[in-house]
């Protein structure tokens, strides 16, 4: 256990993450090679949450651009993240990882309703805990759940695994063949520069509870346990 920097982990897989080439639903391809990733860290001893995003089924900002109340629209937003949550959780446990998924909106006949030391002792005992439903709150991202989580249950890091992008650089490297990648940055540089990390509320929330983001690929197999064991990939973001 004591060989990985961090022991308690947040997981934040946003729903791009877990779709397919074509950026919507939920490819099964994709689900497996997360999960088994997932399985290696929890047989290295660490403890891990994840928050899943929906964007891959419905945007709510994206919806109400098209008319539809904004409170409305999150809503729905926030069921979506159920679905990929419930999908995680199926490919966990066909290769025998134990998870609890829980919802910040209750669900109770699928998932139990978020409740912190609940979802502390579950991490104790080694179980994968799958946080649903964003904040449970409109107006807010998934990306700040994950703060909010892991201020929550004291989580060492925010493991924010991307599509494709292997870290924060200083320009968009799709576009700009000489962007350079970041190894590391500091909350204040990200709010200033307006730094593709996360949204603003989020980072400001882990810079106010001192809890660094690590942006990375997890396109690349074994990302997510050279991650936890410190190894330098992506870009670290801390005060
Ligand atoms: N959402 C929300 N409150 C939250 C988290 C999410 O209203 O606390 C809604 C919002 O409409 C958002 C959607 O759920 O567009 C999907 O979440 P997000 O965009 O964060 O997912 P991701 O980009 O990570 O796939």
């Amino acid at each position: 256990m004591s060989r990985t920097k961090y022991q308690r982990v947040v997981l934040k897989l946003s729903g791009e993450a877990l779709a397919g080439e074509g950026g919507f639903g939920i490819s099964s391809d994709v689900l497996r090679t997360v999960a088994e990733q997932i399985r290696d860290i929890i047989e290295l001893g660490v403890q891990v949450s994840v928050v899943v995003g929906g964007g891959n089924i419905w945007r709510g900002a994206s919806a109400s651009g098209e008319g539809m109340e904004r409170a409305h629209a999150d809503y729905m937003g926030m069921i979506a993240t159920v679905l990929n949550a419930l999908a995680l959780q199926d490919a966990l446990e066909r290769i025998s990882v134990v998870t609890r998924v829980q919802t910040s909106i209750e669900m109770r006949q699928v998932a139990e309703p978020y409740i912190r030391r609940r979802a502390m002792r579950h991490l104790e005992k080694g179980r994968v805990v799958i946080f649903a439903g964003g904040t449970g709150n409109p107006f807010f991202t998934t990306d700040t759940a994950a703060a909010l989580r892991a201020a929550e249950i004291e989580a060492d890091v925010i493991l924010m695994a991307k599509n494709g992008v292997d870290g924060v650089y200083n320009a968009d490297p799709q576009k700009v063949p000489t962007a350079t990648k970041y190894d590391s940055l500091n909350f204040m540089t990200v709010l200033s520069q307006g730094l593709g990390v996360m949204d603003a509320t989020a980072t400001s929330l882990c810079m106010d509870n001192d809890i660094p983001i690590l942006v990375f690929s997890i396109t690349e197999s074994g990302n997510i346990r050279r991650a936890v064991l410190g190894e330098q990939i992506g870009t670290i973001v801390r005060r």
